[in-house]
């Protein structure tokens, strides 16, 4: 995913420059999050880039253990992130996307049996070259007549952009948080599916090729095929998780999401605050390009929990350590809330 912040926003960068980043700084990759990655020990600057976000925030909060009596499994959860690190990074023609795939696919088969399926296509690279990919599929309560999409993506950034180190750069990403995390919660909110079935329709999509990069006309490339092609009835609204399992988690809501589905955010903002998850923020922070616009350009509603003050973004550091088993049940338990009081 990419930030997007007005121009003015640059001047608090630290290490972005328009040599160095052209196509970043052309689509507004802006300042808090560099903070965030290039300037982590530089308290000043973060503050000042903070005191720039409307409203003006508080310190993000620990995920605070929840009182919810779900029966989301955290330690589950967290050792199946672990696990899709394990396979190495998940980048389209190598080994890992393809044993991750196949892995997350016998899960949710686990689960919502015969419709766990793989949605294949494959995206042009220019030179007759082509990236074969696999949006992945799953359904619960088909039948019924509301139905919610619940969506992360699996595949992780092929390059550590963030890092400075030049060598650094070039690497793949581990993707514990940025892939991992909400394909881990989704699963086993999969499990929950099959073991008390939903009021309303679940569908749940894992998205290839969203950070395949490096700009953002090789991005959100599966969910651009999704939103054209769906494998399921259109749905009522979706929600997408992506980088939920910071370990030092705090949720705001998104500006892309909040403009075009305030209703839904506050769905789950209600939720939050009701089972007493206090990483959900109060307020709009950033504003950011993701899975969930080529599914509002498609006219669906449609939003995305992100939690984007997270130092390792697109570094190697992106780690299981950067993670907890606490910041995924608690987006776990918010989401369970969420579908199982629908009507
Ligand atoms: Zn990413």
């Amino acid at each position: 995913m990419h930030l997007s912040l007005p121009p003015r926003f640059y001047r608090y960068s630290c290490f972005l420059s328009s040599q160095r980043f052209p196509l970043l700084a052309m689509i507004g990759v802006a300042a808090p999050l560099l903070l965030g990655v290039g300037c982590q020990r530089n308290s000043s600057a973060q503050s000042a880039a903070q005191s720039l976000t409307s409203p003006a925030p508080a310190a993000p909060t620990t995920a605070a253990p929840t009182t919810a009596a779900s029966g989301f499994d955290a330690d589950r959860t967290f050792a199946d992130l672990k696990k899709q690190v394990a396979f190495g990074p998940r980048v389209p023609l190598t080994k890992g996307h393809t044993a991750c795939r196949d892995w997350i696919l016998g899960e949710l088969r686990k689960s919502a049996g015969e419709t766990a399926k793989r949605q294949d296509f494959t995206v042009g690279l220019g030179g007759g070259r082509r990236l074969p990919m696999s949006n992945l599929v799953a359904q619960f309560n088909p039948g019924a007549k509301k139905q919610v999409l619940l969506c992360a993506h699996w595949d992780t950034r092929p390059t550590a952009d963030m890092e400075i180190d030049a060598d650094k750069k070039k690497r793949p990403i581990p993707g514990a948080n940025d892939g991992a995390s909400g394909v881990a919660v989704l699963l086993e909110m999969a499990r929950q599916f099959a073991a008390k079935p939903p009021p309303v329709g679940v569908q749940i999509v894992l998205f290839d090729g969203e950070d395949y990069g490096p700009g953002e006309d090789r991005m959100y490339l599966g969910a651009k095929h999704y939103a054209k092609r769906r494998a399921l009835p259109k749905p009522d609204y979706a929600i997408l998780l992506d980088m939920i399992g910071d370990k030092d988690l705090g949720i705001w809501r998104e500006q892309n999401s909040e403009a075009n589905a305030a209703d839904i955010n506050d769905k789950i903002w209600n939720a939050a605050a009701a089972l007493g998850v206090t990483a959900f923020q109060p307020g709009v922070k950033f504003t950011i390009s993701d899975d969930h616009l080529p599914l509002q350009a498609a006219g669906w509603k449609a939003i995305d929990l992100i939690d984007f003050d997270y130092g390792p973004w697109h570094t190697l550091d992106d780690t299981p350590a950067q993670c907890s088993p606490a910041s995924l049940k608690a987006v776990g338990d918010v989401l369970a809330k969420v579908v199982y009081d629908e009507k």
